[in-house]
């Protein structure tokens, strides 16, 4: 088993064994709907650390901890943990598993809490702005997007390396003209470049999803504008995306004459450099902030 020393101390790494007897202990029989697919194999876990970048110097944020295998290799690393799960059986386990592996008290934070209620506050800890902020988990399948979201949303993470149904690794990686480009990936465009990583085996889970994973990288890039901006640019993205097939000038109509009724949809969207018979899988991110913009500009 590989070890490292911190504080002194060797941590190790959680064998597939003993994750099984964890949650026998705990009487913890994986949940679906909290989409529980524990790693086992720790090569994965150290593997997902490295390709993440991460140092001593990191706060690392890892959303569902579960029973600790991909924790255990962040602490190796000597960053912070700051790990928040859901399941209270879980979280409340979580830190007798980390030292009994040899990670000092003052090397993580456990938060009991759904990921989704997570506050900017809460991620930085009492260390606000010193250190940067990553991300590194084995997102719940049923939550992935809107957690990545959320996340972003707080404008504290520098970058997230997140295991992610392959589908959707693809669907958030995926750029304007390709069939899989959709509300996801414009969205978390603003915040970051998104770019598919390695392919991860099922057999690595316990239990053995149906569906195949992959990780995805963001990196975190300065905000493209403000605030008021993005919310706009979000109803956009939403409503063009909702009839992806129609052309904009159709797709927009309403949000258009709702928002700005005394101009034309078609002369609208010419004014905001967008062809008024482009559909949303061809528009940018950009593209849509420009929609947004054209539509204030108007309100003033
Ligand atoms: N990191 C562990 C691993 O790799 O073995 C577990 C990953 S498992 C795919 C997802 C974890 O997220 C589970 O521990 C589950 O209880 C937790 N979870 C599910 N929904 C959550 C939410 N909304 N907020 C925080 N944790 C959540």
């Amino acid at each position: 088993m590989s070890e490292e020393v911190s504080e002194g101390k060797k941590i190790t790494l959680l064998g597939a064994t003993e994750i099984r007897q964890i949650a026998e202990q705990l009487g913890v029989v994986p949940s679906k709907s909290l989409g529980q697919n524990f790693v086992h194999d720790s090569n994965i876990c150290e593997k997902i650390v490295r390709l993440a970048g991460i140092t001593s110097k990191d706060r690392v944020v890892e959303i569902g901890p579960g029973l600790g295998s991909l924790s255990l290799s962040i602490a190796r690393t000597g960053a912070h943990l700051i790990a928040v799960e859901i399941d209270d059986r879980l979280a409340k386990r979580l830190p007798q598993t980390l030292r009994d592996h040899g990670v000092s008290d003052r090397a993580f934070t456990v938060i009991v809490k759904d990921a989704m209620e997570l506050t900017a506050e809460e991620l930085a800890g009492s260390d606000p702005g010193e250190r940067s902020i990553k991300v590194v988990a084995n997102l719940p399948y049923n939550v992935s997007v809107p957690v990545l979201i959320h996340l972003l949303e707080m404008e504290r993470i520098e970058s997230a390396m997140v295991m992610v149904q392959s589908e959707v690794a693809r669907r958030l990686a995926a750029k304007p003209g390709s069939k899989e480009y959709g509300v996801p990936s414009a969205k978390v465009a603003w915040y970051a470049d998104a770019t598919l990583s390695d392919s991860i085996p099922r057999a690595v889970f316990w239990p053995v999803p149906r569906v195949d994973s992959s990780l995805l990288q963001l990196r975190v890039h300065r905000p493209i504008a403000g605030s008021e901006d993005r919310r706009l640019t979000f109803e956009i993205i939403d409503a063009a995306f909702n009839q992806r097939r129609k052309m904009l000038r159709g797709s927009l109509s309403r949000l258009l004459t709702e928002r700005a009724p005394d101009r034309g949809v078609e002369e609208f969207l010419e004014r905001a450099g967008i062809d008024p018979t482009a559909r949303a899988e061809s528009i940018s991110v950009e593209g849509f902030l420009s929609i947004a913009r054209a539509i204030r500009a108007s309100e003033h």
